[in-house]
Order: structure tokens, then sequence, then C-alpha cells
């Protein structure tokens, strides 16, 4: 088992750190060898051997091996950026209960750059008509008046005795709530395809690059095989 990753910043007021991870490199390929050559053999000492066995199985599909791994994740993300990540079914997930608790206080407030940028040009994800830097801060402040004062009601509900599980429906999307998210290497790295692909919605792909970021730290071969395969850089 290796040890917790640092607190990363994603976002404004986001964050990600790796709490646990298993298996190694050498893991991948101790059971990608039982299929040729049986036994309890322990990995062998040639990281060059690995190497290449690796980026063999990447290159070939064959990617159960890479199942023998994995890791956990604390992650801090507005509640949409959550929604989008809970679509991947391949994860265990355990969230921060609005029934239970009522930190909600924070939350993500896009830049002007963000504001103004046209994700993407060729589909329908992202599309946004923000003319300039003015039309940009008058957005965002719109976009934090609404939540100061969604906040405020929510506070107020609950001060009037209404229960958590009801104060939290005025709460909007963009509210920072928190989970753990576990999934296997091979889970992983489909996690990453479809977030950190340009059609990826902004948000999302920050955490998708601070996951391959941490990912590529516990599992440099195994992650840099696929990073360099999908052109992950
Ligand atoms: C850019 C982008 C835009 C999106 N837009 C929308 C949208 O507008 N609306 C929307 O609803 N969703 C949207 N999604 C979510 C998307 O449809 C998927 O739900 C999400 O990406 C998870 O992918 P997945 O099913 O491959 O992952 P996982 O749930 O992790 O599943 C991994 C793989 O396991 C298999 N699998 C898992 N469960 C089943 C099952 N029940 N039946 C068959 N096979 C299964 C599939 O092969 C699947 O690819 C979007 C995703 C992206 C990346």
């Amino acid at each position: 088992m290796e040890a917790e990753g640092p607190l990363v910043s994603v976002l404004d007021h986001g964050a990600l750190k790796l709490i646990q991870s298993y298996g190694d490199d050498s893991m991948i390929c101790r059971a990608a060898r039982v299929s040729v050559d049986g036994g309890v053999r322990e990995g062998t000492p040639s990281k060059e051997r690995d190497r290449v066995l690796i980026r063999y199985l990447a290159k070939q599909h064959h990617t159960s091996p890479f199942e023998h791994c994995g890791a956990t994740f604390y992650v801090k993300a507005p509640i949409f950026v959550l929604r989008q990540w809970h679509r991947h079914r391949t994860q265990s997930y355990n969230e921060l209960s609005g029934r239970y608790s009522t930190t909600f206080g924070e939350y993500y407030l896009p830049t002007v750059e963000r504001l103004i940028t046209e994700q993407s040009q060729d589909s329908r994800q992202g599309q946004g008509r923000v003319k300039g830097p003015e039309e940009a801060l008058m957005a965002r402040e719109k976009i934090r008046e609404h939540c100061e004062k969604a906040l405020e009601e929510y506070h107020s509900l609950l001060e009037m005795g209404v229960s958590r599980e009801l104060a939290r429906s005025v709460l909007p999307l963009n509210v920072y709530s928190e989970m753990y998210a576990t999934a296997n290497l091979w889970n992983w790295t489909r996690f990453l395809k479809l977030r950190l692909a340009q059609d990826a919605q902004f948000e999302i792909r920050a955490y998708a690059k601070a996951i391959l970021a941490a990912l590529r730290e516990v599992f440099p071969t195994g992650m840099g095989a696929f990073a360099e395969m999908e052109g992950w850089g």
C-alpha cells in the first residue's frame, strides 16, 4: 500500500488527494506473466523488461493485468462536476451527505477567462457567447450574487427548523461537495480517456489532469504507456 499523496488544489476552492493506492508497475507484469509461466513468481528485477511488457500490454489492449492495481482519491469539487463524475459506474464512491451535514459554504466562481472561452468549436459541448471581459465580469458578479443569496437562504431555512435534507434544495450546482472515489487502474484510464478529451468540460478536465499526475507518480510505466498512446503529454 503506497503512502498518501499531497493535497493538490484544483479550480478555486477544489482539491484532490491520493488517499491510497495498491499495486505497482511490477504487479501489472506479475499478473500478465501468470498467463505464460503460472506460479507465484516475484516481479523481475529488470525494469526494462517490465517496461517493454507493459507497453506491449497497453498497445495490444490486454488490459486485465492493469486491474490488479488501483487507487482511491479524495475529491472536493462542485456538485456539477461530481454529477458528471458519478456517471462512471466502474468507480466506487462515498460522498458528503446533505442529509447529515451542513458544511456547504463554498461555491465555484469561474474566472473571467473561463467565462469567455468557447471550449469546443466543432460540437455543442461548452458553447458560449460571452463577448469580452466586461460581459464576463458582469456574468461572474451575477453568479456570485446568486450563490451568496442561495447560501443565505439555505442557512435561514435551517434556522427556521427546516430539515437539512430539504434545506439543501436551494443550493446551486456549483456548491462544493466532497467524496472518495476508488477504481482499478484500467478503469482510471477509461475515465481519463473520456475526461481528458478536448470535448470534456474544462472543470472536470482539471480534476482528470490532477488524477493523471498522481497516478503517474505511483505507476510511472503503466500510466506512462497509456499517456504516450493517448497523447496525454
Ligand atoms: C464529453 C461528454 C459528454 C457527455 N454528455 C452527456 C449528456 O449530454 N447526457 C448524459 O446523460 N451523459 C453524458 N455523458 C456521460 C456519458 O454518456 C457516460 O455515461 C459517461 O462518460 C461514463 O462513461 P461509461 O459508461 O463508458 O463509463 P462507466 O460507467 O465507468 O462504464 C465503463 C464501461 O463499462 C461498460 N458498462 C458499464 N455499465 C454498463 C451497462 N449498464 N450496460 C452496458 N455496458 C456497461 C461499458 O462498456 C462502459 O463503457 C457525457 C460524457 C462525456 C465524456
